[in-house]
């Protein structure tokens, strides 16, 4: 059988066990179908080291230049890790240095398996959370007092004149919180989120509280009307899907009766919070896929869980264990797909599907990692290692490729 051709993606390789299991996802269900064509770049903490996290730049860049990539989960270190890796520095996440570069979003997306239901029954189709990854809260500056005192907002412009509003004038102790955010972030985020709507055909929600916060919350949504407009009504008609804002309580009740099948963008504090729910409702962090995609319209794809160190421990022991690879044979199937549609290369698109479908298969069949055993609701399932379970999938590819 020919290889399937593919033009050039990024591979960002990565730690601990999710290293070992992109190795044996190449050598059993790429290469043997497909000539992979890829720029390497070995994220793992090791060479960031070496290079003083400069391969973490390169990737980055590297994403912009052929648009598509695809990454193993790494190690964010800590200073545990400072210690174990004899590290120079604490280096930043490899996450955080590719996303300032794209200035993406991140949609997380469960996969789910028939003989898998998700905790809210009404749910059949997967929810895609979009969680806008920049300011508000998490670049809050805090302020705690123990004294009487008024509180105030202060802007001074780039004139010097300023601007005042009184936020509290404290008759006892009290807690403050100043935070901001960005026209231009937000307008980053609007635009990745339609665009990741139209790429999906899926509609699209957005949620605030706009209510209460009447400028800060209002601006996102003002924002996120304008550009629909702007640039994406016409395609979202086109496609028959809708842009939908709602407030944020009003939205939590509406997933809950949902049947799923849409994209929910949250800014950063929601986002956080509701992909941890949505994220559990749906099963298992294993099964869980991860997509940066940058306002400009670069896809970069990953697993949404971590390096899995603890079974990366036993591995070194010896132990076989049973990790489960689903996330990372889908941030490929994903990223390959994608370079598939900006090429019109039909046969790698459709080797995407088909590995997907092979992958699922063997779940489907009763064969799955441990982690997913005590998830299946059809009878007895069998526990496999890693290996074994990568060889059923490469036993059904193979089937539906021949
Ligand atoms: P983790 O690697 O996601 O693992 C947490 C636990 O979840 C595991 O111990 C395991 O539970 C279960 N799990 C996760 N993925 C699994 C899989 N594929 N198959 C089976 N079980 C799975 O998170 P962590 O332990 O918090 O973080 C480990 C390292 O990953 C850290 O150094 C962190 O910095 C890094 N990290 C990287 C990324 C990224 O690159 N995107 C994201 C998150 C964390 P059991 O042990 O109970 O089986
Ligand atoms: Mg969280």
């Amino acid at each position: 059988m020919e290889k399937i051709k593919m033009n050039k993606i990024v591979e960002m390789d990565g730690d601990e066990m999710t290293r070992i299991i992109w190795k044996m996802i190449k050598d059993e269900l790429l290469e043997p179908f497909v000539e992979l064509n890829t720029e390497y770049y070995d994220l793992g903490l090791p060479y960031r080291d070496e290079t003083n996290d400069q391969v973490s730049i390169d990737a980055g860049e590297a994403i912009k230049k052929y648009r598509v990539g695809v990454k193993c989960a790494t190690i964010t270190p800590n200073a545990q890790r400072v210690e174990e890796y004899k590290l120079k520095e604490m280096w930043k996440s490899p996450n955080g240095t590719i996303r300032a570069i794209l200035d993406g979003t991140v949609f997380r997306t469960p996969i789910l398996v028939s003989g898998i239901s998700p905790t809210v029954r009404t749910w059949k189709a997967p929810i895609t959370i979009a969680r806008h990854a920049y300011g508000d809260v998490y670049k809050s500056t805090e302020f705690r007092t123990t004294k009487p005192g008024k509180a105030e907002l202060v802007f001074t412009d780039c004139d010097g004149n300023e601007e005042r509003a009184t936020i509290y004038d404290f008759e006892c102790g009290g807690v403050l919180q100043g935070m901001y955010n960005k026209d231009s972030s937000i307008r980053s985020f609007a635009h990745s989120c339609f665009k990741y709507a139209i790429d999906t055909k899926q509609d699209l929600w957005f949620s605030t509280k706009d209510t209460i916060s009447k400028k800060y919350d209002q601006t996102f949504k003002l924002i996120f009307e304008e550009i629909y407009n702007e640039s994406y009504k016409a395609d979202f008609e086109r496609l028959g899907i809708e842009y939908f804002y709602t407030l944020i309580d009003d939205a939590v009740a509406r997933v809950i009766r949902s049947k799923g099948g849409y994209i929910w963008a949250c800014k950063n504090y929601d986002g956080d919070v509701m992909s941890d729910m949505v994220s559990t409702a749906f099963g298992s962090l294993a099964m869980m896929t991860s997509v940066l995609v940058s306002p400009d319209g670069n896809y970069e794809y990953e697993a949404a869980h971590g390096t899995v160190t603890r079974h990366y421990y036993r591995y070194l022991e010896g132990e076989k264990t049973s990790t489960n690879p689903i996330a990372t044979i889908f941030a490929w199937t994903g990223a390959l797909r994608k370079r598939g549609e900006l090429d019109g290369n039909e046969p790698l698109m459709a080797f995407a599907d088909k590995l997907e479908k092979a992958s699922l298969d063997v779940i489907e069949s009763g064969r799955m990692t441990k982690d997913l055993v005590g998830l299946w609701e059809k009878g007895d399932a069998t526990a496999l290692t890693t290996e074994e379970f990568i060889k059923a999938i490469r036993a059904e590819l193979e089937k539906v490729m021949a």
